[in-house]
């Protein structure tokens, strides 16, 4: 039986993921990395050699499951989690260990960018902000802090990217992950070199950018040799993880946005046109679609709030006891307002020093009252991302759910009424790896396009339609909810912390 492979270099692991000819799910196996290494408040590094190491376990895990061999495999596709530093010397060595996506020391580099180029030129030359998590402020930092590692500086490549290099020895990436850079112009679909000249970045350091399902290379003997896959096979570009992802949830054509519910919440929407929000408050970045943008919104702590109050004030009860206590009380939780912001906020708010807290606490509120104002909050909050979209004139018929909250239908049925959108459920609930997998497919010609593909293999099994009593209740909350921030915002300025805002 033929298969496609798709590989997803997270961050907890790397996944490897087997499809069939009709594009569906046959074997998954993850293999593990180190622990993240946090040496210093706002630093997160991890190794690009364990990166490669545990590729090459998932590939010969899955393969093993699936009693496959190399032959079966007509093409891979990479994912992985963006805007990662790797950087490599003349003998294509790792230089020092990766600065990855979370890692926040930057600032007075992203400062440097600003007062060199203006955060006009930037937005102008790359459609967003820079944010301290992006790839270039990183590189910088290396340039200001550690000048003998600069010096040797010849390749700079992203999380996925590296393992594609062991396996084709191609240096090459592809568009969605390269717009996470703060280098690559996202409207052009290439690297931006008027900001790259300006900033005095070497230009032959970076890495040819591709469209997610073209070829890059092909797996080269050595990599044959370790992986158990044959040479010769194509690899594709494939993409970041979050366009990966929509790739697999089918969010490739305009009008249907996808909200993921896991530790943090994206909101995520397909667009034809480069659209970008001036304030920066959602990321516009090329799609793993030909042609294609996409628009991302995030709150930080949304799954993070239920486990946050489980952990804290529940924890024998599991996630379905909760939300089954929050359906005892009504809509709105009696006036009670939950602020998600526990690791600060990004979406709408850009700020790293907003903290979350239940408003509206009287003596006669229950802990259902507690759990369901919770989970209210996360849904404004992700309210306020689709809002953001659809003023940016990208329209939105349905959204597609996933993650770990979307499990709950109670929480499904909440995001129907918040949004007043029909809520959708897909067969797969499988993310970035299936993407990618995807990805190869189009890549080795089973499809033509993308969306072809998806529309072929991608299946909803269950919709959930809003209520309008519940979407009225909910739409005033949402306008008493969006009131708190601003005025809490005084205070947040005044919270002492132990680290800097990132976005100060
Ligand atoms: P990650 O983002 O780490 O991959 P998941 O997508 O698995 O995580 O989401 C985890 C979050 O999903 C949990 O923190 C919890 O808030 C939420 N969750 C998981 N299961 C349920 C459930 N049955 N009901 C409601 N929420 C749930």
């Amino acid at each position: 039986m033929p298969y496609w492979l798709g590989l997803d270099i997270g961050t907890g692991g790397t996944r490897a993921l087997l499809i069939d000819e009709a594009g569906q799910v046959r074997h998954a196996h993850t293999a593990p990395h180190e622990e993240m290494r946090m040496e210093r408040p706002l630093w997160a590094e991890q190794r690009p050699e364990n990166w490669w190491d545990a590729a090459l376990l998932a590939i010969r895990g899955v393969l093993s499951i699936a009693n496959a061999n190399g032959r079966q495999i007509r093409g891979v596709g990479l994912s992985g989690q963006m805007h990662g530093l790797v950087i490599l010397d003349a003998a294509h060595r790792v230089i020092r260990p990766a600065l990855i996506w979370c890692d926040q020391r930057s600032q007075p580099q992203v400062d440097w960018i600003n007062r060199t180029a203006g955060p006009e030129t930037v937005l102008r030359c790359t459609a967003n902000p820079v944010l301290t998590g992006f790839t270039l402020p990183k590189l910088l930092w290396v340039r200001d802090n550690e000048p003998k590692h600069f010096d040797r500086v010849k390749k700079l490549l992203l999380p996925k990217d590296y393992v594609r290099f062991q396996l084709t020895g191609e240096f090459a990436s592809d568009v969605s992950d390269a717009s996470g850079t703060a280098l690559f112009d996202v409207v052009k679909r290439r690297w931006s070199f008027d900001l790259i000249d300006q900033l005095k970045i070497d230009r032959d350091i970076l890495p040819t950018v591709y469209e997610s399902s073209e070829i890059t290379g092909q797996v080269s003997d050595q990599a044959a040799r370790d992986t158990g896959l044959e040479p010769g096979t194509p690899v594709m570009a494939g993409g970041g993880d979050q366009a990966c992802s929509a790739v697999g949830n089918g969010i490739v054509v305009p009008g249907v946005v996808s909200c993921t519910l896991g530790t943090s919440g994206v909101v995520f929407a397909h667009s034809d046109q480069p659209h970008y929000d001036p304030a920066g408050r959602v990321h516009t970045f090329c799609h793993a679609v030909k042609g294609a943008w996409h628009v991302m919104g995030v709150t930080q702590g949304a799954g993070l709030s239920l486990q946050w109050f489980r952990n804290q004030l529940a924890p024998s009860s599991d996630y379905g006891a909760l939300t089954a206590e929050a359906a005892t009380t009504p809509a709105g939780s009696q006036g009670l307002y939950w602020l998600p912001y526990l690791m600060g906020e990004r979406t709408p708010h850009l700020d790293a020093m907003a903290r979350g807290g239940w408003i509206g606490l009287t003596a006669k509120h229950t802990r259902a009252d507690l759990i369901r104002s919770l989970l209210e909050g996360v849904s404004y909050s992700q309210k306020d991302g689709l809002n953001i979209i659809e003023q940016m004139g990208i329209p939105i018929e349905s959204v597609r759910v996933s993650g770990g909250g979307a499990r709950s239908e109670f929480w499904r049925q909440m995001l129907a009424d918040v949004f007043a959108k029909r809520i959708v459920t897909l067969a797969s609930q499988e993310g970035s790896a299936y993407g990618a997998a995807l990805l190869a497919m189009v890549g080795t010609g089973a499809y033509s396009t993308v969306p072809e593909m998806c529309k072929a293999v991608i299946h909803v099994v269950a919709s959930t339609d809003p209520h309008k009593n519940e979407s009225n209740i909910y739409a005033a909350g949402h306008r008493v909810y969006q009131s708190l921030y601003p005025a809490l915002q005084p205070f947040y300025r005044g919270v002492p912390s132990t680290s800097k805002s990132p976005q100060e």
